[in-house]
């Protein structure tokens, strides 16, 4: 079986919005769904043995399928029976409305929390709610209040005023809150745990500290059913990490990793921000039944939630039979962990938190750790499932040793992956595996020759230059097939990762056969490596032959979406080749147009349709025919068309005609006499082709060499002036110039 013959999945191309999604691996909606149709018959019980997605559980057992989830995070089982719950957000908005008029002292809580946020509007005068502060990172206070006024319309980054800087004043450090905060992890946290705690409770500016822990108070307070409590920490989940400076000015969209603010953050107005809370617990709109193991869940679909590890749910009996196991997961995040350990205690006290303080540990983000944590949670069910079980195994934010960690945490458990798809854009993969039953090759000594033809074969397929991480993991690949990586966990030797990333780096250092080259396009840039041999004519360069399906798909698809074409590609470019998004975006907007702004719905231009381009191609090369002889040439062939000095016989010029921007075929071909080769093509190719130039540093530098580059309508331009000679030919030329971006402003041709 071919490994790397499957695409990555990319289902409705959507990520959910639900709430921490920004911690949680981007496991696009329907992806799941897709490859259970495919592996799974409806009905049959699943295994997530993780439970680090809220999503797989959910969207599989809205597909109709039964699912057993390990789940020993208290926060991640909490978010998924509340998403479970499915109340729409209904039962969310009548808790919080509950709460906002429970009453503080002779105040209600909504007016006092909006209080800490007020200001007044430096126009109308009148006072309005801050919708937010901003800081830099390390200061004792905010440098500017960000307010919208309702009265006036006023909006914008302002200094504060003394009133600001009054209510900052009565806030103070918030130590009460502080001292709180950390008892709430229990007495008996050592003094590296407590220094960890204390290190992300300065993530809190004291304003936020003192609204959050506000509500909390309330929330244990007098007033509320038990129903309304649970909503209400839900709701506060999301609020908890919206009150972190892990959120930068501008606004940015971001992933935390450190527990370290932006350089410039907002702290927003939590109040405010509880109607956007609210939103995330929207998203699933209809119940999942789901049950606390040993009850289950009907067989028409539903989740069954294992409070625990795996390796002890393991160890029950009666375990159903598995159809299939689904771990999904993302690299290790330091603030994901140490936030939701502090969040969990602050919820559910000291008991719920004891289990994560490891997480604490800054050792917890490290890929060993990854490596082993997977390990355990694979390992004991390779003896409790059926050999042809599937594995389903997706990981999110990958770096070399992240991948490393994930494929050898599911490799020495005793799986055999069967394939593997990697999506550059998150990056991603996703791989399939099965329990192994043949022994594991034993390898010869020396690993080396083994990754440098694997990394050599790897470019030749592509045949343009690649970035690392494809490159890495066709390297781990071929170790892989012929047994170098280590078969057990306890056989990983420390500083393995590093180890393996040296010599891929050592083998990519050859330089007789590997160049290291530079890519400088929009959405795809960075190092790149590709073959220092010449590459022959064929296979073409992978941008061309993405170039080539998505004219194909837009031919045969009237209206596409963005996704349909990412679909189409990706199926025609699985395993580690899927072409990047930018390249794709590129060649859409180059031959397709949308039906309105913004619609996301694309077809092809009129004039790219081929009898349109058929007649541009014979209106190109009668112009130069027509050209040639005025400037005294002999003109001879189609394609190339020749201009041939009548007294030496030289061929002076060589035009290549074509209507894509798949040039290579001309490049790797040159006429062999030829002094000029000029690429003839439409103006809106020259933008793409200037994309590609900039992605892949060897087609620019070989177009550089003595090609040029005519556009359709330049070729007339200069075709209709009465006294074109040779010097103003050579000089007109080169004169418009192939750029990217060019296709948005293009016209006609
Ligand atoms: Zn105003």
């Amino acid at each position: 079986m071919d490994t790397l013959a499957t695409p990555y999945r990319l289902g409705s191309g959507a990520l959910l919005p639900l709430p921490l999604a920004r911690y949680l691996p981007r496991l696009p909606a329907g992806a799941l769904r897709e490859w259970l149709n495919i592996h799974v018959p409806p009905g049959a019980w699943l295994l997530d043995p993780l439970g680090l997605h809220p999503q797989v559980a959910l969207e599989a057992a809205q597909a109709g399928y039964r699912v057993l989830v390990a789940c020993n995070h208290p926060l991640l089982a909490f978010l998924l029976q509340s998403l479970a719950a499915g109340t729409g957000g209904d039962a969310f908005r009548k808790a919080l409305a509950a709460l906002l008029t429970t009453r503080r002292g002779d105040q209600r809580l909504e007016p006092y929390l909006l209080g800490l946020y007020q200001t007044t509007c430096p126009r109308c005068q009148a006072a309005v709610p801050a919708e937010g502060y901003l800081w830099q990172r390390g200061a004792l206070q905010p440098h500017a209040r960000l307010l919208h006024c309702p009265h006036c319309g006023e909006q914008g980054e302002f200094t504060l005023t003394p009133e600001d800087q009054a209510i900052l004043q009565s806030i103070g450090a918030a130590p009460l809150h502080r001292a709180r905060a950390l008892s709430r992890l229990g007495a008996e946290t050592d003094n590296a745990t407590r220094a960890a705690a204390e290190n992300l409770l300065r993530l809190y500016p004291p304003r936020a500290l003192t609204v959050l822990f506000t509500l909390l108070n309330r929330i244990e307070g007098p007033g509320l059913t038990p129903e309304q409590r649970t909503w209400l920490h839900a709701l506060l989940i999301p609020l908890l990490d919206r009150g972190t400076a892990l959120w930068p000015w501008p606004q940015t969209p971001l992933r935390p990793r450190l527990t370290q603010p932006p350089p410039t953050f907002i702290e927003v107005n939590l109040v405010r921000a509880l109607d956007e809370v609210l939103a995330l617990w929207s998203t699933v709109t209809a119940p999942v039944p789901l049950t606390l193991w040993p009850a289950l869940p009907p067989p028409e679909g539903g989740i069954c939630l294992f409070r625990g590890r795996m390796r002890t749910l393991a160890a029950q009996p009666d375990l159903p039979p598995f159809g299939a196991v689904l771990a999904v997961l993302t690299r290790p995040s330091a603030a994901f962990w140490g936030l939701s350990t502090l969040w969990s205690a602050w919820l559910w006290g000291e008991d719920a938190a004891r289990p994560l303080l490891g997480l604490l540990n800054p050792r917890a983000a490290a890929w060993n750790w990854l490596a082993n944590a997977l390990h355990h949670a694979l390992r004991p069910l390779t003896r409790r499932v059926r050999p042809e079980t599937p594995l389903w195994l997706m990981a999110d934010e990958l770096t070399p040793a992240a991948a490393l960690a994930v494929l050898l945490g599911a490799h020495t458990a005793g799986w055999e992956m069967q394939a593997l798809a990697y999506d550059p854009e998150a990056p991603a993969l996703q791989a399939t595996w099965q329990v192994r039953t043949a022994p594991l090759p034993t390898p010869t000594d020396n690993p080396k020759p083994c990754l440098h033809q694997a990394l050599q074969r790897h470019l030749s397929e592509r045949a343009e230059p690649a970035d690392y991480l494809p490159l890495y993991l066709e390297g781990i690949l071929a170790l892989r097939a012929q047994g170098y990586l280590p078969a057990r966990v306890e056989d990983i030797p420390p500083g393995y990762a590093g180890r393996l990333q040296a010599l891929v780096n050592d083998v990519l250092a050859d330089t007789t056969t590997f160049t290291r080259l530079h890519a400088r396009a929009e959405g795809e840039s960075g190092p790149r490596w590709g073959l220092t041999a010449p590459p022959p004519p064929e296979p073409l360069p992978l941008a061309d032959r993405a170039e080539k399906a998505v004219v194909g798909y837009l031919l045969n698809h009237p209206l596409v979406t963005t996704v349909e074409v990412e679909q189409a590609v990706r199926q025609a470019f699985p395993g580690l080749i899927t072409p990047r998004r930018a390249l794709l975006q590129a060649i859409l907007t180059s031959y397709a147009q949308e039906v309105a702004a913004g619609a996301d719905q694309w077809q092809l231009r009129p004039q790219d349709q081929p009898n349109q381009r058929r007649r541009d191609l014979q209106a190109v090369a009668h112009a130069l025919r027509h050209l040639g002889t005025r400037l005294g040439y002999e003109v001879e062939g189609d394609n190339p068309l020749l201009w041939r000095h009548a007294q030496s016989g030289e061929v002076r010029y060589a035009f290549y005609l074509l209507a894509s921007a798949m040039v290579w075929r001309f490049l790797a071909a040159p006429h062999p006499q030829a002094h000029h080769h000029v690429l003839v093509l439409p103006g809106s190719r020259a933008g793409l082709l200037a994309y590609k130039m900039q992605r892949d540093p060897r087609l620019a530098a070989t177009l550089q060499r003595g090609w040029h580059v005519l556009k359709f309508r330049h070729l007339h331009r200069m075709a209709g002036q009465s006294d074109l000679g040779h010097d103003l030919w050579e000089a007109l030329l080169d004169s418009d110039p192939p750029l990217w971006r060019e296709t948005a402003q293009m016209s006609m041709f």
